[in-house]
């Protein structure tokens, strides 16, 4: 396994949009089984491909407290959204930035499963949070750029100054 490098906003490799997975073989396994080392080094509850620069629909996500929850999930689909929830998000491709997102309560989605076999998942609360946010990541998309351009622009250059203090 290895760890892998995690893209950081604004890269514009974050914005592409993931093709689906046409065949769960060993090169995706390999591809989950570094995600999840990359995700739980980091640390973090969940990681989607678009983050370490591949851009397939491959997400893996661990809500446990003792990573004992390991989820691939490839080609997620939402099947059913319901209910509002505000959450403080992170993002490991934003790091030190927390802001509230408003997404669905309760989500069931289909997925295959690391061996290619469909399931279906009934989710809420941080379960369901985390699949809506590493699957807007799929899509090209970072929690926060559903925040007002106002937020947007403070944390960019919140981001830039943290960047010049690592140098
Ligand atoms: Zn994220």
């Amino acid at each position: 396994m290895a760890i892998l490098n995690i893209l950081h906003y604004p890269d514009e490799r974050l914005h592409k949009v993931a093709r689906p997975v046409e065949k769960v073989d060993d090169g995706i396994r390999r591809l989950i089984d570094d995600m999840a080392e990359t995700m739980y080094e980091a640390p973090g509850i969940g990681l989607a491909a678009t983050q370490v620069d591949v851009h397939l629909r491959v997400i893996v996500i661990d809500v446990s407290e003792d990573k004992t929850g390991l989820m691939a999930l490839i080609n997620p689909r939402i099947l059913q959204a319901d209910g509002h929830t505000v959450f403080e998000e992170g993002c490991l491709s934003v790091p030190g930035i927390y802001e509230e997102v408003e997404r669905a309560q309760h989500v069931v989605i289909e997925a295959l499963d690391r061996n290619g076999e469909t399931l279906k998942l009934e989710a809420e609360g941080l379960l369901a949070i985390c699949i809506q946010h590493e699957m807007d990541h799929l899509e090209g998309k970072v929690f926060v750029e559903k925040l007002s351009r106002l937020k947007q622009t403070r944390i960019l250059s919140r981001l830039k100054k943290n960047q010049r203090k690592t140098l």
